[in-house]
C-alpha cells in the first residue's frame, strides 16, 4: 500500500477509525509510518499521539484497545480508514464513540450473521452444524421452516410474553435468512426492492 505520508509535509496521516460490524465510525487518530507498521504487526490500531508526541497504542492504560481488521487507503492516498473490533468504549471520556454515540450491535450485525450462514453452507460438516444439516435439506424444508416460525410468532403476539415473542421473531429472521441465501439472493435483495417501492 503506497502511503502519502508527507502531504502535511509531518508524516503523519489522518486513520478513520470504523467498527467492523456496527460501520460507526469510532474516532479519529493520527499515524506516522511506523503507527501503521505497528498497527499491523501487532494487529492493534497505534497511533502517533500528537499530545503524546510518541506513538501511542490505543487502549495501552484503559485496555479498550482497537482489534485491526482491515485497513483501507482513500482515493488519493492520503487517509486511512481502518475497521477494528473495539474492546469496550473507544472514547477516553467512556462513550462508545468520539461523538458520545453508542455503538449497539445494529442492522451490520445481520451482514456478519449472513456471512456465518453463507460459511456454514459452503465450508461446515452438516452433521456438526445446523445451519449445514438444514440447507442439505432442501429449500422446501426450509420454507417450510420459516412457516412454522411465523406461526409461532403469530401465537406469541397474542400472548403477553416479551421474551418468548422476540425469541421467536429472532428464529423467524434467522431461517428467513437462510431462506433467502437457499433461493441466492440476500437480505439486501428485498431492502433494495423496499427502497425502489419509495421512489
Ligand atoms: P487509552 O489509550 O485508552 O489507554 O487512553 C490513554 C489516554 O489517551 C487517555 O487518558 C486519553 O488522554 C487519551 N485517549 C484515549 N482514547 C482517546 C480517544 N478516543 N480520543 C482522544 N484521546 C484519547
Ligand atoms: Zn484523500
Ligand atoms: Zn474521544
Ligand atoms: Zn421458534
Amino acid at each position: 500500500m503506497v502511503i502519502d505520508f508527507n502531504k502535511n509535509n509531518d508524516g503523519l496521516v489522518p486513520a478513520i477509525i470504523q467498527d467492523a460490524t456496527t460501520k460507526n465510525i469510532l474516532m479519529l487518530g493520527f499515524m506516522n509510518e511506523e503507527a501503521y507498521q505497528k498497527t499491523i504487526d501487532a494487529k492493534l490500531v497505534t497511533f502517533f499521539s500528537r499530545t503524546k508526541n510518541r506513538l501511542w497504542t490505543k487502549g495501552e492504560e484503559s485496555g479498550n484497545v482497537l482489534h485491526l481488521v482491515d485497513i483501507k487507503i482513500d482515493c488519493d492516498n492520503d487517509t486511512l480508514l481502518i475497521s477494528a473490533n473495539p474492546k469496550g468504549p473507544t472514547c477516553h471520556k467512556g462513550t462508545d464513540t468520539c461523538w458520545a454515540e453508542n455503538n449497539e450491535q445494529n442492522f451490520g450485525f445481520l451482514t456478519h450473521l449472513e456471512n456465518t450462514i453463507t460459511d456454514r453452507i459452503q465450508n461446515a460438516d452438516a452433521q456438526k452444524s445446523y445451519v449445514a444439516s438444514l440447507f442439505a435439506k432442501g429449500i422446501n424444508k426450509i420454507a417450510q421452516k420459516v412457516g412454522e416460525e411465523a406461526v409461532e410468532v403469530v401465537i406469541e403476539a397474542k400472548d403477553n410474553n416479551d421474551e418468548l415473542f422476540l425469541n421467536e421473531s429472532a428464529d423467524l429472521l434467522f431461517h428467513y435468512l437462510m431462506l433467502l441465501q437457499a433461493k441466492g439472493f440476500k437480505l439486501n435483495d428485498v431492502v433494495e426492492v423496499l427502497r425502489n417501492r419509495e421512489k
